[in-house]
């Protein structure tokens, strides 16, 4: 009688797989057997796959390769006046600012910031606003294009849905007022779910969808901070 059927059977599979795939699972199989046997070199090989190749790998995208042309839609390479659309004073920093930063050092592109809101849901709507001009200066944002709207209808409040028609009038305005060819806004998401980031997104993809085909303005729809954008042309 065998007790232990499944042992018998599995020797003969992993040599029929070394066999297989030749000498690749063979050293893979033996460099796992001797790091799990030395304690040392497996808090080093954790400490550089968690560690060490995260970081590194956050030095690459966000240093060396952060203007690298391949990374980005055609639509943002070859824009002159840029708008960046939010609903609240620091949503710029928390989920725009590599994106506003590129190309920052080319002094023929003009950036915009439209802030919805002053972010006042717990009453500190001016301390927001102020440090949203600051986020401005170091984001490369000249103080006139940095516009904290704050308009009675649209206040901070996670619970309200913002009427797009009259997001779309604003955004349209200022898309005229500065001959914006790209606006870069939250995703159908809001990126992070608050109801006021979808308003501005279902507001902004409105406007996109009705402007006038003669101006070349752009949506750009953020479906992931740092990772993959749309381009729509209007
Ligand atoms: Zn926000």
């Amino acid at each position: 009688m065998n007790n232990f059927p499944a042992s018998k059977s599995l020797t003969p599979s992993i040599h029929t797989a070394q066999q297989t795939n030749g000498p690749m699972l063979h050293l893979i199989t033996h460099l796992i057997q001797r790091i799990w046997r030395r304690p040392v070199t497996l808090a080093l090989t954790f400490l550089t796959v968690f560690l060490i190749a995260p970081l590194f790998l956050y030095h690459l995208l966000a240093y060396y390769l952060a203007n690298d042309p391949r990374l980005v839609p055609s639509a943002f390479r070859t824009a002159k006046n840029i708008l960046l659309v939010t609903a609240h004073p620091d949503d710029e920093t928390l989920f725009f600012s590599p994106s506003i930063l590129y190309r920052n050092d080319d002094a023929t592109v003009t950036r915009g910031l439209l802030a919805l809101s002053s972010g006042n849901y717990e009453g500190i709507g001016d301390i927001r606003r102020s440090e949203l001009q600051r986020s401005c200066a170091e984001l490369g944002i000249k103080r006139e294009r940095c516009v904290n709207l704050d308009h009675y209808e649209l206040q901070d409040n996670p619970q309200k849905w913002w009427r797009e028609d009259l997001i779309e009038e604003l955004v349209g305005e200022y898309v005229k007022k500065w001959n914006i060819d790209l606006i870069i806004t939250f995703d159908d998401g809001g990126i992070s779910g608050h109801v006021n980031h979808r308003a501005v997104s279902a507001g902004v993809s409105d406007l996109v969808n009705t402007y006038p085909k003669p101006h070349k303005a752009h949506q750009r729809t953020h479906y992931r901070p740092n990772s993959f954008y749309e381009n729509t042309p209007v």
